[in-house]
């Protein structure tokens, strides 16, 4: 891989600018969810240990270019000196002579955090002058977010273009997970696409097939698969005008010897809520009452199997309506034989995106799994094939 981790680095005495994500969820300034904050330990840490002055840049929310004080991220500080058991200075603004002094005054052991690069409206620009603002304050650059790095912006990839860079901890472990799972995996490879919409995942779908061997599909997408082939799905979530597509992706996956796997049986009921009357069906016979909201236990075996003969799982999207029970009962039991699989060592798994985390937290198989990317769109990004501005800068 064509970038420098902190290993790669001398930061004694050096200040190190490092962009996080801590756009952490706070009600009523109290921290609900520091699961990001405690991602970024480790790269804080090392840095700390190595003699380098940790100076983070990070955005929070969408202040749109503006001044906004309760998108301010000095609410964080009390979490931020928990978490890294340091001393967190903070300077009111990213660039200019008050962070600049800031910076110079900084001693090893502590900490600067600079206040929401997203007050700047120069930054989702990818403004050259900003970064060249902030690259002043630090004499390298450490990206550690790459739940970010989807985003071209100056504090993402115009900056690292004007420092020495290098990829902080959870950069590293997040492309060292994707590449181990898409780039050069051990076969055979399945994917997991579940969810809403083929039309949300279309880019997915189309760089998966030509990579993976097996790809199993469930959710509402699988619905939509299920009409391309002429079967009726009675009331359920698809997209009926986008079955040319769905039959234009099996054709395609045909050719690249990829096999597409869609259930074979389905759960169904006549009401989208949670316990409502719910039975059993093959995938074809899906009454015109009723909607499919899980896959079935056959089609469960299936995935199994196929998990069972795999070496590595790549996974987003649920197989069903996983939010209302007992329609998690198809992606619970998935999770629950990939995450097995991988415990005894015969599988790698990585999951990420959006309600995947969710569920599969939920289903209580997510510590066993190899990496969960706590990215939402770079990971689907990277899984598209597509090239991420922060990490293409890196590789500069
Ligand atoms: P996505 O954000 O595309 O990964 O989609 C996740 C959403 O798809 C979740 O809210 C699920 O409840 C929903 N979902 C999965 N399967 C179904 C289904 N068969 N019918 C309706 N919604 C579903």
């Amino acid at each position: 891989m064509g970038w420098k981790t902190l290993d790669d680095m001398d930061l004694n005495g050096k200040r190190v600018l490092v962009r996080v994500d801590i756009n952490v969820p706070v009600v009523d300034g109290v921290v609900t969810d520091a699961t990001r904050i405690e991602r970024i330990v480790p790269t804080v840490r090392d840095i700390l240990n190595a003699g380098g002055k940790p100076i983070l840049l990070a955005h929070f929310g969408r202040p749109g270019g503006e001044r906004r004080e309760n998108l301010s991220l000095k609410q964080l500080i009390p979490t931020l000196e928990t978490a890294f058991e340091a001393d967190v200075l903070f300077a009111a603004d990213c660039v200019g002579s008050e962070a600049e002094l800031a910076a110079q005054a900084l001693q090893s052991g502590q900490v600067l955090l600079l206040e929401n690069t997203r007050f700047h409206a120069g930054e989702t620009k990818n403004d050259a002058d900003l970064a060249a603002g902030m690259a002043r304050l630090g004499d390298v650059y450490c990206n550690d977010a790459f739940s970010a790095a989807h985003r071209a912006h100056s504090s993402t990839e115009a900056i690292a273009r004007l420092l020495p860079a290098f990829a902080g901890r959870l950069m590293q472990a997040e492309l060292e997970a994707l590449e181990g799972a898409l780039g050069a995996p051990k076969r055979p490879v399945t994917a997991v696409v579940g969810g809403a919409k083929v039309s949300t995942k279309l880019d997915l779908l189309g760089n998966l097939i030509e990579k993976v061997d097996y790809l199993v599909i469930g959710g509402g997408m699988a619905n939509t698969f299920l009409v391309a082939k002429g079967i009726g799905v009675g009331k359920s979530l698809a997209e009926r005008e986008m079955k040319d597509t769905a039959s234009e992706i099996m054709k395609k996956a045909d050719s690249t010897g990829c096999k597409i796997i869609l259930p074979t049986d389905i759960v169904v009921a006549e009401k989208f809520e949670a316990n409502a009357p719910s039975q059993v069906l093959p995938a074809d016979q899906c009454p015109e009452n009723s909607m499919i909201l899980d896959a079935g236990p056959d089609s469960v075996a299936a995935i199994s199997d196929i998990f069972s003969q795999s070496k590595t799982l790549i996974w987003n999207g649920p197989l069903g309506a996983f939010e209302m029970e007992p329609f998690d009962t198809a992606t619970n039991a998935a999770a629950m034989k990939a995450a097995a699989l991988t415990r005894s060592g015969q599988l790698i798994s990585v999951a990420g995106g959006g309600d995947t985390v969710a569920a599969l937290n939920a289903s209580g198989a997510a510590h066993d799994f190899s990496y969960i990317s706590t990215a939402g769109g770079a990971f689907l990004e990277w899984m598209e094939g597509k090239t991420l501005p922060g990490v293409a800068a890196l590789e500069q």
